[in-house]
């Protein structure tokens, strides 16, 4: 198990084995995507959880505390279906 000085990865808040945690960091709902971000702002692993999941690319799901499709960060999900008219898409965020 790899450590960060004195962190290790199973001090991650979502590490807890709890299947309901698994899906809401894969969920598509906007709320239960929020969840998973309250639960990232707590977790001492969050700046190398975002930093690993951005040199991954991470397809889709919530690292580090934020959102990723298809390897990048952005803001929110986009709803299923076709988008409304009036609907704006997804922001691509800028992490530093
Ligand atoms: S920051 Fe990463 S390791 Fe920590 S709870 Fe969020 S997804 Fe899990």
């Amino acid at each position: 198990m790899e450590t960060l000085g004195t962190i290790s990865w199973t001090d991650a808040k979502c590490a807890t084995g709890d299947a309901r945690l698994l899906h809401l960091f894969f969920s598509e709902a906007e709320n239960e995507i929020a969840e998973a971000k309250v639960i990232c702002q707590t977790c001492p692993l969050q700046l190398p959880c975002l930093e690993q999941a951005i040199e991954r690319g991470e397809p889709w799901g919530v690292w580090g505390g934020q959102l990723f499709d298809r390897g990048r960060v952005i803001d929110r999900k986009r709803g299923r279906g076709r988008p409304r008219k009036d609907e704006a898409r997804p922001q691509v965020v800028e992490v530093a």
